[in-house]
């Protein structure tokens, strides 16, 4: 800073200016290097005005890392979610695959009178046949009134 009119550079600029011109650069007025003074107040000013841009930008930089953490978080949120829907189709199509092979089976068996008609009919043909030859049994053996329970469990 100046002793004379007040005007404050930094000490490196007003060095190399008085090398040359024994003026103040703003004003022009007669300048002689022992005019000139530290100026500790617009140091110290400078100094926390430096802290506090330093602050600004590292709140700046903080903030933009939560944002970007958060739409990772999102993003990978998303995709999973995706691909879990994905399965779930992936599931329901082979679900619905199985489901048609075996109606198309049934449809099959239906159609060549079916493999286990054969079976049931005959069960059906045997259970009526042993009817049959019971109530033949009775006709030829009525029960007397003392039989009557044994009856009851034959039929
Ligand atoms: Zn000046």
């Amino acid at each position: 800073m100046t002793k004379t009119c007040g005007h404050s550079f930094s000490k490196s600029t007003l060095e190399d200016w008085l090398a040359h011109k024994q003026t103040c650069p703003t004003c022009n007025r007669p300048l002689r290097p022992e005019d000139v003074m530290p100026n500790y107040k617009l140091r110290e000013a400078i100094a926390k005005y430096d802290a506090f841009t330093k602050y600004v930008q590292e709140q700046a930089k903080e903030k933009e890392r939560v944002e970007q953490e958060r739409r990772a978080k999102i993003k990978s949120k998303k995709e999973k979610l995706k691909k879990r829907l994905e399965e779930e189709d992936e599931a329901k199509k082979r679900l619905d695959e199985e489901l048609k092979k075996k109606q198309e089976e049934d449809e099959r068996k239906r159609a060549e009178g079916g493999q286990d008609a054969p079976v049931s009919k005959h069960f059906a043909d045997s259970e009526l046949d042993l009817r049959i030859s019971r109530f033949e049994h009775y006709l030829n053996n009525p029960p007397s009134p003392t039989d009557s329970i044994i009856v009851g469990t034959a039929c």
